[in-house]
């Protein structure tokens, strides 16, 4: 029985074992676009209560002073800095809302 290109036909277990604790890197590369870009997860905490939630961050978010759950009131949170005008964007997680301070145009 001839093996064609020194391939086995049949891998053994231990072979089998081998080859994916310990991938080559062609095998290790096509998994690795099977999974397309890695996810990339961010940690959201209330600056009020101290809930967190992971979710996989958007871009239109941009940055914040604060953070919190959306049925806190506003005069739970410190009050914005002389000069700073202070904006609230919602639909961040499941129930967040961003406080963002801005100095004043
Ligand atoms: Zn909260």
């Amino acid at each position: 029985m001839a093996v064609r290109h020194g391939i086995p036909s049949r891998l053994s277990e231990a072979e089998v074992v081998e080859l994916d604790t310990n991938p080559p890197p062609w095998l290790a590369q096509s998994r690795a676009n099977r999974t397309g870009k890695r996810a990339v997860w961010t940690q959201l905490t209330c600056d009020v209560c101290g809930f967190t939630e992971s979710v996989r961050p958007k871009k239109w978010w941009g940055t914040w002073t604060y953070l919190s759950c959306d049925f806190h009131r506003a005069d739970e949170l410190p009050l914005p800095a002389d000069g700073m005008n202070r904006r609230e964007v919602d639909g961040l997680g499941s129930r967040f809302i961003a406080i963002v301070d801005e100095p004043r145009a």
